[in-house]
C-alpha cells in the first residue's frame, strides 16, 4: 500500500486549500526555476527515467513522447496542449486535479512545456467541467499574479502562456487530433496519422498532446527523482495512480495508489469492498468504459496495472473501474456502453458510423433475448471488422466491451434468447416491434 508520504496528490480530496498559499505549503512551486536550470535534455532524460506511461488510457512513455519534439526551431512555434476533456463513463480523476491541485498542473505545464522547447500551453477541459475550470483559471490568474508564469517565468528567463480552452461536450474531441481540430475552431473530426502531432499539430505546427494527470505528475517526479517514481509498482508498470472505483462497491471513491496493486486488495481497502461481499462481485469493467470486463473469477489474483490487465484480454485504460454485483444485467450494462458508442461516433469512416448503431440496435435485442443464437457469432465478427479498421481508438472501444461479454458472458446471452424462445416461441424474435428499438435515454 502506497506511504502518505509518497503521495503525489496530496489535496486531490480538497481538504485544504486548492490555492497559491495552499499549493505553496504543499511544496508546489518549490525549486521550479533550479527545475528549469537543468536544461530540457536533463528533465526529459528524468521524465524518461522515471518510466512514467500516459495516464489517459494509451499508456506511451510520457518522457519518450516528448524527446519527439524539434529540438531546433524550424520556424514555426511548439505547443503543449494537456487534455482534460475526461468524458469516459467510468473515469473522474483529472477533474479532481482541476479543482482541488490546480497548481500542481500549471507548475508542470510551465516545466513540461519548456523541457519541449514550447513558450504556449492550452488546457482542453471538458464543457461540463465549470467549477473544474473556473478554479483552475482562477490559480492560473494567480500564477500570473506571482510572475511565476508569463514573461521571464518565475525568473527563469523562459516566457510562458497558459490557456484553458473549454469544449462543448463531445466525447470524441478527447482524441488527440479531434482535440487539435476542435481548438482550431473545426468541428472535432479525428486526423488520419501521420502526420503525428510532434511533426504538424495545433495549427499545423509541432505539438504535444499529453492527459492532464500525466502532466500534473511530472513537477513531483522532477523534484523526488525519476528513480524514486519507478520504485513503485513494478517494471515496465511503475509509479503511483489515481484509481476512480465506482459502481456496487460500499464507498466509490478515488485513490492514488501504486500501479499492479492487487484489484482486489484497492476494492477492498479503498471502497469498502464489493456490496454484499466479495462472493457477491460479478465482474470489473477495469479501465472506463472502453476496455473489456473481467468476471469475477479473475479479480482475485489480477493486477492493477498495463500487463497484467492485457494478459487477461482487458486493458488498464484510465483506471476508473466500475464494479458490478450479481444483480447486474450484464447484457444490459454492456449495451448501454454500445448506446454511449454509437451516440459518440462522429461518423467520419464507415465501420464505426454504421457498427456501431449495428452492434448497439443487435444489443438491445440481445438484452430482451430476442435474437438467434448464431446472431452472437455474428456480433463477435463485426466487432472484429469495426477493431482496428477506423481512423481513431473510438471504433475498438466500441468493439471491445461487446468482445468481453461473449468471451465471459456467452452462457448468459445464450440463455436469455433460449427464455425468450420458451416464452414467446418460434418465428416471433425477429419481429419489428416497438421494443426492437433502445429504450429512450430516460429510461436508463
Ligand atoms: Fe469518427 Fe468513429 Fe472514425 Fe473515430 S472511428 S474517426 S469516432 S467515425
Amino acid at each position: 500500500m502506497l506511504n502518505d508520504r509518497d503521495r503525489i496528490f496530496t489535496n486531490i480530496y480538497g481538504q485544504n486549500d486548492w490555492r497559491l498559499a495552499g499549493a505553496r505549503a504543499r511544496g508546489d512551486w518549490d525549486g521550479t526555476t533550479a527545475i528549469m536550470a537543468r536544461g530540457r535534455d536533463a528533465i526529459i532524460a528524468e521524465m524518461k527515467a522515471s518510466n512514467l506511461r500516459g495516464r489517459g488510457g494509451a499508456g506511451f512513455p510520457t518522457g519518450l513522447k516528448w524527446s519527439f519534439m524539434p529540438k531546433v526551431s524550424d520556424g514555426r512555434p511548439s505547443y503543449l496542449v494537456i487534455n482534460g476533456d475526461e468524458s469516459e463513463p467510468g473515469t473522474c480523476k483529472d477533474r479532481e486535479i482541476l479543482r482541488h491541485e490546480p497548481h500542481k498542473l500549471i507548475e508542470s505545464a510551465l516545466i513540461a512545456s519548456f523541457a519541449m522547447g514550447a513558450h504556449t500551453a492550452y488546457i482542453y477541459v471538458r464543457g461540463e467541467y465549470f467549477h473544474e475550470t473556473r478554479h483552475l483559471q482562477f490559480a492560473i490568474d494567480e500564477a500570473y499574479e506571482a510572475g511565476l508564469i508569463g514573461r521571464n517565468a518565475g525568473g527563469s528567463g523562459w516566457d510562458f502562456d497558459l490557456f484553458v480552452h473549454r469544449g462543448a461536450g463531445a466525447y470524441i474531441c478527447g482524441e488527440e487530433t479531434a482535440m487539435l481540430e476542435s481548438m482550431e475552431g473545426k468541428k472535432g473530426l479525428p486526423r488520419m496519422k501521420p502526420p503525428f502531432p510532434a511533426a504538424m499539430g495545433l495549427y499545423g505546427c509541432p505539438t504535444t498532446v499529453n492527459n492532464v494527470e500525466s502532466i500534473a505528475v511530472a513537477s513531483t517526479i522532477l523534484r523526488r527523482g525519476g528513480a524514486w517514481f519507478s520504485s513503485f509498482g513494478r517494471p515496465n508498470n511503475c509509479g503511483t495512480k489515481l484509481f476512480s472505483i465506482s459502481g456496487h462497491v460500499n464507498r466509490p471513491c478515488l485513490v492514488e495508489e501504486e500501479l499492479s496493486v492487487p484489484m482486489r486488495e484497492i476494492i477492498d481497502r479503498h471502497a469498502g469492498g464489493v456490496r454484499g461481499g466479495w462472493d457477491n462481485l460479478l465482474a470489473v469493467v477495469p479501465g472506463g468504459c472502453s476496455v473489456p470486463l473481467i468476471p469475477a473469477s479473475t479479480c482475485d489474483t489480477v493486477l492493477m496495472d498495463f500487463d497484467s490487465l492485457r494478459a487477461e484480454k482487458s486493458g488498464l485504460g484510465t483506471a476508473g473501474m466500475i464494479v458490478m454485483d450479481k444483480s447486474t444485467d450484464v447484457i444490459r450494462a454492456i449495451a448501454r456502453f454500445s448506446r454511449f458508442y454509437k451516440h459518440e461516433s462522429c461518423g467520419q469512416c464507415t465501420p464505426c458510423r454504421e457498427g456501431t448503431g449495428w452492434m448497439m440496435r443487435v444489443m438491445y435485442r440481445m438484452v430482451e433475448g430476442r435474437a438467434e443464437l448464431e446472431e452472437i457469432d455474428m456480433l463477435e465478427q463485426v466487432t472484429r471488422q469495426v477493431e482496428g479498421h477506423t481512423i481513431c481508438a473510438l471504433g475498438d472501444a466500441a468493439a471491445w466491451p461487446i468482445q468481453g461479454l461473449i468471451r465471459h458472458f456467452r452462457p448468459v446471452m445464450e440463455e436469455r434468447i433460449n427464455a425468450y424462445k420458451r416464452t414467446h416461441g418460434e418465428g416471433t424474435r425477429l419481429a419489428p416491434t416497438p421494443a426492437n428499438l433502445p429504450v429512450p435515454m430516460a429510461a436508463e
